[in-house]
């Protein structure tokens, strides 16, 4: 009997939507499309089973739609594990708006986006992301309830990006307590990649603390800034992972850790913003393992924005929030020495958890 191959290729052609390795078991996933305002949107609704879908809106000038599609639902997915492992009840869902938004975001468009999110009656909440800030959520208000990271004026948990950088500064001296037996950073050389909303209150909390900063940006204005105000080195262009670094902290874009960038790297922790980190999460993940780096799997560090928006939609008080972010240090601490018992990734150790957690939610229904 001869037995038939299908190329994944083919596999693909022939599943076109729920045969594609991003769609992920998403249960839900939605196109908005308007003529008048010309907003195009798609909402990704990945899993629901710990509570409705929470996670920020991003605008981004993609250069196709399929990579539009394809980023909503790796972020999608990326969020039910961030709620998951940091015990919100809240479920993973990601939307993106294909356009620029230095040029074409317009309070029209976001009303028109507000009005759209409100059409899915709850399942979806939406907040900022890169290409959003507060203002927009105010605007969305003015539409539907279902959004978060309005401002405090307004009553809402303002601008998340401060509690991003708290959470990733606690995540990577719980790594720094793992790796080098204190979390004390005074003196570690510090690598920061990308010093934007995050970034720049991740630099400020390091040189505080007396680490050796050296950032590392595309934006020229923004390198001589944050340079000037906080005292750092700079280094400019992309040859940067072999730096010599203790500590490498990516808070720019995604999958930076791959194959070149790891067979490259000195730095002996990782600790960043940026969501999606490892280009393929099992591969790279068990690289860094191999390689003896402690790597922070990235939805556990930079979770403090979210714990925050959460305020808005559970009742907690902002004390409640810090201190969980705060927790992030010891969190981290005890994946990594999971990760190390158990022989795995930390990627998959922390992903194991938060796994649990759903599954233990499933069966009590
Ligand atoms: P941001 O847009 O404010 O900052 C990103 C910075 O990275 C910018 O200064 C940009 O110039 C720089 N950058 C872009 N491409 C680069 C490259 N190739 N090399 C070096 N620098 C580059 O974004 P942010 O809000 O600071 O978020 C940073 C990362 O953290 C993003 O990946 C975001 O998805 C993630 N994140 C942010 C939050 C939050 O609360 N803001 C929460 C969770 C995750």
């Amino acid at each position: 009997m001869t037995k038939t191959i299908i190329s994944t290729d083919k596999l693909h052609k022939m599943s076109p939507v729920f045969g594609q390795a991003s769609f992920n078991q998403h249960e839900e996933i939605v196109f908005f499309n308007d003529e008048d305002s010309g907003l195009k949107a798609i909402v990704g609704i990945h899993n629901s089973v710990l509570g409705p879908a929470l996670g920020g809106v991003r605008m981004w000038n993609y250069a196709t739609e399929w990579d539009a599609l394809n980023d909503v639902l790796r972020l999608s997915r990326g969020m039910t594990y961030k709620a998951a492992v940091s015990g919100l009840n809240q479920g993973g869902g990601k939307a993106v708006i294909i356009g620029d938004s230095k040029t074409q975001k317009t309070d029209a468009l976001m009303r028109k986006f507000g009005e759209f999110i409100h059409s899915l009656g709850g399942k979806y909440l939406t907040a900022e992301d890169m290409g959003m800030d507060t203002h927009d959520m105010d605007i969305i208000r003015e539409v539907t309830p279902y959004v978060t990271g309005v401002s405090e004026e307004k009553g809402g948990s303002g601008n998340p990006s401060p509690f991003t950088a708290l959470g990733v500064y606690m995540g990577m001296k719980g790594a720094a307590k793992y790796q080098f037996g204190s979390e004390n950073l005074t003196g570690k050389k510090v690598l920061v990649q990308g010093i934007g909303h995050v970034g720049e209150i991740l630099v400020k909390y390091l040189t505080e603390e007396g680490a050796i900063v050296t950032i590392n940006d595309i934006n020229e204005q923004a390198l001589e800034l944050v340079s000037k105000k906080y005292n750092t080195n700079i280094h400019r262009g992309m040859d940067i992972y072999d730096l010599d670094v203790d500590i490498y902290a990516p808070c720019a874009m995604g999958a930076t850790l791959n194959d070149t960038s790891i067979s490259q790297l000195k730095a002996k922790v990782i600790a960043g913003a940026a969501n999606n980190q490892l280009a393929d999460e099992i591969k790279h993940g068990k690289l860094l393992q191999k390689k003896g780096i402690a790597y922070a799997p990235d939805f556990l560090v930079n979770a403090g924005g979210i714990i925050n928006i959460y305020r808005e939609v559970a009742n907690i008080s902002k004390e409640e929030a810090v201190q969980r972010t705060e927790n992030i240090f010891n969190t981290t601490q005890e994946i990594l020495h999971l990760a190390q018992e158990k022989n795995l990734s930390s990627h998959q150790a922390a992903f194991n958890l938060a796994q649990k957690r759903i599954d233990d939610r499933k069966a009590e229904f």
